[in-house]
């Protein structure tokens, strides 16, 4: 008979993608919006990776690439991971993906046999429960809050592990929080990983977008157990290229490719190109990088200091480009609050409801500072 799976029955579609869309929908019909939706980069993505892409269209390379990417941008992978990050990762260990989101998704599909559990520290972005459940998982979460600047207690993490834990998600600098996770508590979720044979999933797109603090990552430590997931679209504003890539053991890295090569084949071959511009000009890319990480800084003082002035609760976080804000004041629902937002502000945010974070919604200031004026305009004149 006909009908949609069980397994698309319970499948929670992406509230980021969902309002983002609704956004866009709205601009199209004409209507005066300011998007805080996406983690969007409102920047052009650097004409040196453009050209890049322009050249390898020119050249033919149109064509299939292997699954695990074309091993001119593995070596760029493995040589990035060395240079950044401080972590050995040969090219074979490495996988090309269609954004940093399929890298995530088919890890989980690689790992997870039905039951097995997999810590996500909340407030988490929206769609890692909904992959380890795709993959019959279970996410069990550990909570964090504002008041420990959303940066979560190892020994709580240890609390939670059981003998069906098979991962534990990190995301340094976070989305949807902007926390940046000292040292010290990277080490530790990395040892508990040691200790108890787990996995460390390290999702870390928002690398460069750091304000105060630096990055670690934790592949430094459980060097054996940790997948180091990243990709193009932050780093790069490459939101639409769809080119994301991980690295850690051969095994896993061997599952993802599997799942790759029986679902997408392999990433877009252009984009592939122009990302291995992207990582291998290095004067380039550290030039576009450090000019977006002010502006994002510069962005955060206004949409802290403007929220909190407006009553609306608004730590003062370390990375990316988001803050979750407590909406409590203009609806104790943070979903009715983020309608009142949109339909008598015109602003659009996501609400906190798939993030785990009740009374809160999530604004990206990825958007120009004239913009969040207006925004934090519009929402004084709500309130
Ligand atoms: N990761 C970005 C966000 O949280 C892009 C949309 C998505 O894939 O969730 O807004």
């Amino acid at each position: 008979m006909r009908g949609l799976s069980d397994r698309v029955r319970a499948l929670k579609p992406s509230a980021t993608v969902a309002v983002n869309a609704k956004a866009m929908a709205l601009r199209r019909q004409g209507v005066d919006l300011i998007a805080m939706t996406a983690g969007e980069p409102d920047f052009d993505t650097p004409a040196f990776v453009k050209e890049a892409a322009i050249r390898a269209l020119a050249a033919g390379k149109t064509k299939y690439a292997p699954p695990a990417g074309i091993p001119e941008l593995r070596e760029a992978i493995s040589a990035k991971f060395k240079r950044e990050n401080g972590l050995d990762i040969p090219p074979e260990a490495t996988v090309v993906t269609v954004g940093g989101k399929q890298a995530l998704f088919n890890l989980f599909q690689a790992i997870l046999n039905p039951g097995d559990e997999v810590i996500v520290i909340g407030p988490y972005w929206v769609s890692y429960p909904e992959m380890v459940r795709f993959a019959e998982g279970v996410p069990v979460e550990v909570r964090t809050g504002p008041e420990s600047g959303f940066i979560p207690d190892p020994a709580e993490i240890e609390h939670r592990i059981t003998a069906r834990t098979k991962a534990i998600v990190v995301n340094s600098p976070g989305n949807p929080t902007g926390a940046v996770y000292p040292k010290e508590v990277l080490v530790a979720i990395a040892e508990l990983a040691n200790k108890y044979d787990l996995y460390i999933v390290s999702d870390e797109i928002y690398e460069h977008l750091i304000y105060e603090g630096e990055h670690f990552s934790p592949g430094l430590v459980a060097p054996e157990r940790t997948i180091t997931v990243n990709g193009a679209a932050k780093a790069f504003a490459m939101t639409g290229w769809r080119i994301g890539y991980a690295g850690g053991p051969r095994e896993v890295i061997q599952g993802i490719i599997d799942v790759s090569s029986q679902s997408t084949t392999s990433p877009d071959t252009i984009a592939q190109w122009a990302m291995v511009e992207a990582l291998n000009n290095v004067e380039e890319a550290q030039k576009f990088i450090q000019m977006a990480r002010e502006a994002y800084r510069a962005r955060r003082e206004i949409i802290v200091e403007g929220l909190n002035a407006l009553g609306l609760p608004t730590p003062r976080v370390s990375g990316a480009f988001y803050v979750l804000s407590d909406v409590s004041r203009i609806h104790p629902d943070e979903g009715q609050a983020a309608l009142r937002l949109l339909e008598e502000a015109r602003v659009a945010v996501v609400p906190g409801t798939d993030f785990a974070a009740p009374r809160h919604v999530r604004f990206s200031y990825a958007t120009g500072e004239a913009q969040i004026q207006e925004a934090l305009r519009r929402i004084a004149a709500i309130l």
